[in-house]
């Protein structure tokens, strides 16, 4: 089954998938971008996605109708993938114009679909738990928008990876924001903690599907900041994402967490989050 590719109105083979240097995603990081998964063909929480894509695109003044063209457009690559478990990337450019800070009005956006397999991820990472380290959050101050800036992130991540590590658990002033490519919450004495859905974070469609499931699972939660000192005295982290789904925390830097296992809650939600991709 192949890797699909579409740039610009065409499906095309991986080498044909190019776009001028002059477009502003190369030269400004002036996008957006999501990450979505399909289970058996299926996208999951695609509305969410969507939302937030929308939403993206409106608070960086690149306007793109209609984003319905786009839904069909993912599905019509999903499908020709044939993959039953497929990870898909849409990114959305402001375009291609000569190069100048402020940008020419009415631009054409440019539109990149890429379609993969979902790599299965080791079962240890979620049987034992995972790694993260601290790192300082260094980007911009409207996280909420999921441009295709990713600097931070991947420094960040880079600095995880050569520390054997999954994730860069990122704070500022001493508070927990989120992850490089997640988002983060933690448990102390059965309650749940996760950073507010306000412009410090991405709102991650994972995180916000986990807290539907604490809800409903009456498990107390609280959308409120926490410090770095919480998060090391806690008794459970996990990260969330459209990746990972919801993957346990069970090291920061060299110091377990909790007593060094993954926690009841975390357990619970794996299991109702995978519950919930199938059904
Ligand atoms: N936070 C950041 C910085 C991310 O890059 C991502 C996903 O790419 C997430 C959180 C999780 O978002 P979602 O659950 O929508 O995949």
């Amino acid at each position: 089954m192949p890797d699909i590719y579409y740039v610009n109105g065409r499906f095309t083979e991986p080498e044909g998938a190019v776009i001028s240097v002059e477009d502003r995603g190369f030269l400004f990081g002036d996008g957006v971008y999501e990450v979505l998964r399909a289970y058996g063909q299926h996208i999951f929480r695609i509305d969410e996605h969507f939302k937030r894509l929308s939403q993206g695109l409106e608070a960086i003044n690149i306007f793109y109708e209609p984003v319905s063209e786009l839904k069909s457009l993912i599905l019509e690559a999903l499908r020709r993938s044939g993959y039953d478990a497929a990870l898909i990337y849409l990114q959305i450019t402001r375009g291609i114009a000569k190069r100048a800070h402020v940008p020419q009005k009415g631009m054409q956006p440019t539109v990149v679909i890429m379609v993969c397999e979902a790599p299965a991820l080791p079962a240890e990472l979620f049987r034992n738990g995972a790694k993260a380290i601290l790192y300082p959050d260094l980007r911009w101050a409207k996280c909420h928008i999921k441009t295709i800036q990713l600097l931070p992130n991947t420094i960040a991540l880079t600095q995880a990876h050569a520390e054997s590590a999954v994730e860069a658990i990122m704070h500022k002033n001493g508070i927990v924001t989120e992850c490089g490519s997640s988002n983060v919450f933690i448990v102390k004495n059965k309650k749940v903690k996760t950073h507010p859905a306000d412009e410090a974070i991405l709102h991650g469609v994972s995180r916000k599907t986990v807290l539907e499931i604490l809800r409903n699972q009456e498990v107390p939660v609280l959308e409120e900041e926490f410090t770095v000192e919480e998060l090391l005295e806690c008794d459970e982290v996990f990260i969330t994402s459209t990746r990972v789904e919801v993957m346990p925390i069970t090291k920061i830097d060299d110091k377990p967490v909790g007593n060094g296992n993954p926690g009841q809650i975390t357990a619970m939600l794996m299991e109702e989050f995978r519950r919930l991709t199938v059904g």
